[in-house]
């Protein structure tokens, strides 16, 4: 049977020179802490992963720590801050849950034991008390205040501008994502890095979802924190990074050995980590030609749901084919009719379609998506997420136009 992989905002199809790249280190097996030879040889390899991507985003490499993920590296700087004096937290409720959660544990979809996975039964944060109130008690200084967002999903500038102007003289950390991983829209990181800037803010970023698809100037921009994950483009899984303008910022996160300049303890994943250097040389040094390839799918698979599916619309800004505003490998569809998600999923996949119903990162069930509820007044009816990547063909967006058009008539 034919497969379809639409997913690649949940993560993407390894590149064969990524693996190439990862192969040929499995042989370097030293310590890179050791001071022998083979423990510089890793080191070297290490310290070279370092400077390439460092250099990738116009930084120093003093500013590269390498994480597990940008899960990691997103609760690593939340708990820096809240560890660190700050008082006052803006975000938005369009973060990933890697954000929320730490800011604010009662945010939505805060879990703790997956039932499907553990085959126990559901345990949220209620069902710790001791781990609530110590992580309440952490929190109990801090004031966040949630940004208005438009049913486009695009930030309230004016609002940050308000809420930074009145505190002015406290502690304040900014968290807003570049690119949201559900709908796609594109956030104004300059004008939020001036903004912060202006009014003695620190601001940190989830780029998760932009580095390795857009040209990134961490020097031109007043961040300073983002993330990364090589997995979203066609790199690693288990391998990211915290970028930390100034790592005095900085308080350690994983105590152990002297790695990550002692801040975060713990042999490095070497082979992921030149992964995820190659991965993003590859997607840099690709990156206008994947573009504008990745755009021409987008226009296609937006005309064709147009010219196919009466009623077809496209949440917050998804619709949109300006990379500027919106993601350009995703859309984010609102389906006409009220038909049950999970049988329009499993439809897709007896078809050979793998799509997302809404953010994959937590799933595995199916939940109410916090970005949609945020944006949207009605939820009858369903979304599905397709997000594309370089792999992707104009005959799949075909296949997957008339499967869709299918599995609704067969399901209405
Ligand atoms: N932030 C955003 C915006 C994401 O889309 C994701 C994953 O989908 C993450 C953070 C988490 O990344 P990781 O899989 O590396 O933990």
């Amino acid at each position: 049977m034919k497969t379809i992989y639409l997913d690649n905002a949940s993560s993407t199809q390894l590149d064969k020179k990524v693996l190439e790249a990862m192969t040929s280190c499995f042989g370097v097996y030293g310590n890179p802490s050791s001071l022998h030879s083979y423990g510089r040889e890793a080191k070297i390899l290490l310290e070279n992963a370092r400077k390439n991507i460092a250099n990738i985003l116009h930084v120093d490499k003093q500013t590269i720590f390498f994480t597990s993920s940008a899960t990691e590296a997103n609760n690593w700087i939340i708990n820096n801050i809240i560890n660190n004096g700050v008082k006052y937290v803006i975000t938005s409720k369009l973060e990933h849950p890697s954000v929320l959660n730490p800011i604010e544990p009662s945010m939505e979809g805060f879990l703790i034991k997956d039932s499907s996975i553990h085959n126990n039964e559901k345990q949220d944060f209620e069902s710790f008390p001791s781990f609530k109130e110590e992580y309440l008690t952490k929190r109990n200084h801090i004031h966040t205040t949630y940004l208005n967002t438009t049913a486009l999903g695009i930030i309230d500038y004016n609002h940050l501008e308000d809420t930074l102007r009145k505190n002015k003289r406290n502690n304040t950390f900014v968290s807003l994502m570049h690119a949201n991983n559900e709908i796609g829209n594109i956030s104004d990181i300059k004008l939020i890095g001036d903004l912060c800037k202006k009014y003695g803010a620190l601001f940190h970023s989830d780029t998760a979802q932009t580095i390795g698809h857009y040209d990134l100037n961490l020097n031109d921009v007043n961040i300073d924190f983002c993330v990364c994950s090589a997995h979203k483009f066609h790199g690693p899984k288990g391998i990211g990074f915290l970028y930390a303008r100034e790592s005095t910022n900085l308080l350690p996160y994983i105590l152990g050995g002297k790695q990550e300049t002692a801040l975060r303890g713990g042999t490095e994943n070497i082979s992921g980590i030149i992964g995820m250097a190659k991965a993003l040389e590859i997607s840099y040094d690709n990156l206008k030609q994947d573009r504008e390839y990745i755009i021409s799918l987008k226009y296609n698979l937006i005309t064709k749901l147009k010219n196919n599916i009466e009623g077809i619309e496209f949440n917050g800004s998804s619709g949109s084919l300006n990379p500027d505003k919106n993601l350009y490998n995703l859309v984010n569809i609102k389906i006409p009719t009220s038909i049950p998600i999970d049988m329009l999923l499993l439809k897709l996949d007896m078809l050979g379609i793998a799509v997302s119903a809404g953010s994959a990162c937590s799933s595995g069930t199916i939940n109410e998506s916090h970005v949609l509820k945020t944006i949207r007044n009605d939820l009858t009816m369903p979304s599905l997420r397709v997000s594309l990547s370089k792999y992707n063909t104009i005959e799949e967006i075909d296949y997957f136009v008339t499967s869709l058009k299918s599995s609704i008539s067969i399901l209405l």
